[in-house]
């Protein structure tokens, strides 16, 4: 595929090397970014979590344990540095971490730990970070629609969760500064798969809770996650729903692409298409990041690309 400035894809890159549901090494999704034609490929493994009941049940099943997730982060963490020159000149790979908000308690610490994380040389081991939300209140609402309906019924109902959600997510971006948020209404996932297809996401508290989180994304300089893997998931649609990108970008905000890539063949899946959508909700560019320097004592810049 042709590269073009505008292909830069900053949440993704997922391998079965450091997460129990992805495929692949990281240097074959790295391959994998080349041939998609990208400029610029981020690189945001899951952050490990912290306590026992926040394993998946795959992990499990597998015998993982807390040592062991957070063991994988350190190797990713110290292999990421390798592929980075390894790469240069065919592609520029960003270093990255997903952010979770779990344990609620103090989820606050243990990411900034992570995220502020340094070489041996003392210079910073990440680039940037994307925050994410696939929890509320403890309960995960990015797995099986049976987790879902118990958040909605921690919460008191549909509308009362997708409030949450949102509070959650302002709370997030306040707390955790990321370079970028993730997937923005992540909440729409499972809606159907839990039986609450009729239900519209476009209350007013909702539409208000959601105003409120993209005040926060604006406040802190945030670009949001034009997420191409609601068309995976089969949603017919990327993450935000188009009013979402119509209001956040009225409202200053930029977007980059994210794949979301969890294997080979989710690189640079989406893309081209989720230009052609960002252009239709009137989006005419995109906010990529930059790393700027030496790879070790590197800072990170944003900078507009146009469509
Ligand atoms: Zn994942
Ligand atoms: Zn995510």
């Amino acid at each position: 595929m042709e590269k073009s400035e505008w292909k830069v894809s900053l949440h993704g890159g997922h391998s079965g090397e450091f997460c129990d549901h992805a495929e692949a090494t990281l240097r074959e999704m790295l391959e994998a970014a080349v041939r998609a034609g990208y400029d610029t490929f981020g690189v945001s493994e899951h952050v490990p979590r912290h306590e026992a009941r926040f394993l998946y049940p795959e992990e499990v099943a597998m015998g993982w344990d807390i040592p062991k997730i957070h063991a994988d982060f350190a190797r990713y963490t110290a292999h990421l540095q390798e592929l980075v020159p390894e790469f240069e000149g065919r592609i520029s790979v960003l270093r990255g971490l997903e952010m979770e908000i779990v344990p609620s308690a103090k989820y606050v610490s243990l990411m900034q730990d992570f995220r502020n994380q340094k070489l041996a040389d003392g210079s910073p081991a990440f680039d940037y970070a994307v925050g994410s939300v696939h929890y509320v209140d403890e309960v995960q609402i990015d797995a099986a629609p049976a987790s879902y309906l118990l958040a909605v019924e921690a919460c008191g109902g549909i509308e009362a969760l997708a409030v949450r959600y949102y509070e959650l997510v302002a709370e997030m971006a306040l707390a955790l500064r990321p370079e970028v948020v993730g997937h923005l209404d992540l909440i729409k996932r499972n809606l159907t798969l839990a039986g609450f297809g009729d239900f519209s996401l476009q209350t007013p508290k909702i539409q208000a809770a959601a105003e409120s989180a993209m005040e926060a994304v604006r406040s802190v300089g945030a670009i949001l996650d034009l997420n191409t893997a609601g068309w995976r998931k089969g949603l017919g649609e990327p993450y935000p729903a188009p009013p979402l990108v119509q209001r956040a970008h009225a409202m200053g905000i930029g977007f980059c692409f994210g794949d979301d890539s969890h294997r080979p063949s989710d690189v640079g899946a989406g893309v081209p298409e989720a230009r052609e959508y960002l252009l239709r909700c009137g989006v005419p560019t995109v906010t990529v990041l930059n790393r700027e320097g030496a790879v070790m004592d590197a800072r990170t810049v944003q900078r507009v690309v146009v469509l």
